[in-house]
């Protein structure tokens, strides 16, 4: 058997917040089942990732913080790595795109693609904030996505149609900042010549047949409806300085560096390990690279960091890319400025890793968005790893335990249901195996479930506690070794735990693969002391961590979480005129109020007054506005800033100027 090489990578989490169980089944865990299924194989399989350290929202956090972005990096960086690691998420390194190296890289990969001249300069027009004083990178940038109209998006990506974005695309831009309107001033920038690689993607991606179909057709259609050029520096000074005289001030944009990232990480790898040109077997020789990715990240790994490497030449291509759709949390889309989330560090502190990869694989959402809920973890760890595979280890071995004094007691007859038995037991590393080299994880999962519920139906059918049947004690402590190895991948604190009370040698992660499928313990061992491999989950401990984690959550979501302001200096206060009021359709208390600012045009600015006012007493009314906070999303409505109002004894009194002044004057 000839072994293969291969490198798998996990899209760079990016490093401006803890990592969520969503994360977690997007890109981590499969890639994980993936690589340690292909170490036991015996293959050169390297798994690399790192956080993703450049870009916007980190500068924006650190504003906020009042710290440098390295502060902010820093931390994130060593939570995320902390949580990958209690996940049991066996990577050979977790690198960063902070490290020095890794600029280095970035830089001379950017020198090479200019020599090859697919980047050339341009002079652009940039949004330009005159409140701020400053370009505003995409991310600082929402409006109207150009695509398909949808409001509010980012400037960088749209959420509903997902296309990329360029904030100077958008319509009604406003600067997230303040709020204001951003003027398009000229700058340089350096653009990567994507659109000369339309028919080469083309021909790759067709010739690509192994890949998931939507990965597939979704990159097809992109390429087909004409590629652009895109510009791959930015005005900011948090990232890889563009390594040109004439750049300075100038950065990589972090989609740029990131994918290099890949790269870089698998470089480091090689000086740990003390063989520094190591990487190159797996970016320059022949080797099968694999990217587990989020959906979102489907386009930049099919096209734009393919292209790249096209326009670098000399490294390997991506050869296949597993993503995943979207994960929700008791039935709502998750989201993280909304506090709607289910953090990995909150759940791994309640319960074993082993627990949440087993449920996180079982929903695995890889053709659909799938919903993670508490009851449903609860349930299938009780009824499906407790019950059944918990369940036929812990009887069989219990019962060898008592009736044998620990002993695996001799082979006598094979009958028909024992012959059964030698089948399974020889066809599960073979049907476990094909499901996961085919990244069909869930199937994968269901296999080894079969075969512990074949195993409970094997034990009930022999009664082996009526007649003494030592061939039926005999294949069910090696159905446990089998199983024993065939979950590694899958659980791999449970399947060392299961190797550790079978007593076999040296760790369950030094077995081959294919070893699963024979008879690899014999008449006359002695297993050690039984433990239960899982807990029920009981009815208080998730209601407990419900209230901690979750219904805390859901309360947090109140109006008085309005983004915070530095000082009274910068409160942007207007006169605003009452148009239109609405009531919220998701919240009792909150009406949508539509507020005039005279030239700046209207606003929707959400109100807790729905008890003090009505809608009459309020059209027509003006009120104070404070028009520079951070929009806020409450319960599925944006709110573009508040109003003013003091508490009276009957409850809220709204303020207002003495006599009427024209909407949108100045207070202060
Ligand atoms: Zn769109
Ligand atoms: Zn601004």
């Amino acid at each position: 058997m000839t072994s293969e090489r291969i490198l798998v990578t996990s899209a760079l989490p990016y490093a401006n917040g803890p990592l969520h169980v969503g994360h977690a089944i997007g890109a981590y865990i499969p890639a994980d089942v993936y690589v340690r299924y292909h170490r036991f194989k015996g293959n050169d399989v390297l798994f690399v990732c790192g956080s993703d350290e450049h870009g916007t929202p980190i500068t924006v956090t650190a504003e906020k913080e009042g710290i440098t972005p390295q502060k902010v990096v820093d931390k994130y960086h060593k939570a995320m790595e902390d949580a990958f690691d209690r996940l049991g998420i066996s990577f050979d390194n977790f690198s960063r795109t902070t490290h020095t190296a890794h600029h280095r890289n970035s830089q001379m990969f950017f020198a090479k693609i200019r020599d090859n001249n697919f980047i050339y300069k341009k002079t652009v027009q940039r949004p330009y904030c005159t409140q701020c004083n400053r370009f505003l990178p995409d991310r600082f940038v929402k409006g109207v996505c150009p695509h398909c109209n949808a409001e509010d998006q980012r400037g960088d990506q749209c959420e509903v149609c997902g296309k990329q974005l360029e904030p100077h695309e958008m319509e009604n831009a406003y600067c997230i900042l303040c709020c204001g309107k951003p003027q398009q001033r000229e700058t340089e920038h350096w653009f990567f010549r994507l659109s000369e690689f339309s028919d080469r993607l083309m021909e790759w991606i067709k010739e690509n047949k192994h890949w998931p179909d939507n990965a597939r057709n979704f990159s097809l259609s992109w390429i087909s409806e004409g590629l652009e050029d895109r510009a791959i520096t930015r005005d900011l000074n948090w990232g890889v300085p563009v390594p040109l005289d004439d750049a300075k001030g100038k950065v990589l944009y972090v989609w740029f560096d990131a994918p290099i990232g890949y790269i870089s990480a698998t470089q480091e790898w090689a000086k740990k390990t003390g063989k520094p040109d190591d990487w190159k077997k797996y970016w320059m020789n022949e080797c099968k690279i694999v990217h587990f990715i989020g959906k979102d990240n489907i386009p930049f790994h099919t096209i734009i960091w393919p292209a790249m490497l096209m326009a670098h030449s000399g490294y390997n291509l991506p050869w296949q890319i597993s993503s995943n759709e979207y994960l929700t949390l008791e039935g709502k889309k998750m989201s993280t400025s909304r506090g709607w989330v289910l953090w990995l560090h909150d759940i791994l502190s309640d319960f074993d890793p082993d627990l949440l990869r087993y449920y996180l694989l079982s929903i695995n959402p890889a053709k659909h968005d799938s919903d993670f809920s508490l009851k449903e973890f609860q349930h299938k760890i009780n009824n499906e790893l407790v019950a059944a595979f918990g369940n036929f280890i812990n009887r069989n071995l219990s019962f060898i335990e008592k009736q044998e004094s620990s002993v695996i007691p001799k082979i006598e007859e094979f009958d028909e249901l024992d012959e059964q038995m030698l089948e399974r037991i020889r066809e599960a590393p073979k049907k476990v195996g094909k499901c996961i080299e085919e990244f069909r994880f869930l199937e994968a999962l269901k296999e080894l479930m079969g075969l512990a519920h074949f195993g409970n139906e094997y034990f009930q059918k022999k009664e082996p506690w009526k007649n003494k049947n030592s061939t039926t004690l005999y294949l069910c402590a090696n159905l446990t070794r089998t199983l024993a190895i065939v979950s590694a991948p899958f659980l791999p604190y449970s399947a060392e735990k299961i190797w550790k009370i079978l007593d076999l040698e040296g760790s369950v992660f030094d077995e081959q693969w294919n070893s699963a499928g024979e008879l690899g313990i014999k008449e006359g061992h002695m297993i050690k002391r039984v433990e239960l491999l899982f807990n029920k989950i009981e009815d208080d401990m998730i209601d407990e961590f419900k209230t901690r984690h979750i219904n805390k959550v859901e309360n947090v979501i109140e109006e008085k979480d309005y983004a915070e302001f530095l000082d009274f200096e910068k409160l942007g206060l207007k006169v605003g005129e009452i148009k239109d009021v609405r009531n919220h359709p998701n919240a009792d208390k909150l009406y949508l109020l539509k507020i005039g600012l005279g030239e700046e045009g209207d606003r929707q600015v959400i109100a807790g007054i729905r008890a003090a006012y009505s809608r009459d007493d309020l059209i027509g009314r003006q009120v104070i506005v404070v028009s520079n906070l951070k929009p806020i999303e409450l319960r599925g409505e944006v709110s573009y800033g508040m109003i003013l109002a003091a508490e009276g004894e009957e409850g809220v009194i709204l303020l207002k100027p003495d006599k009427a002044v024209p909407a949108g004057s100045k207070v202060g």
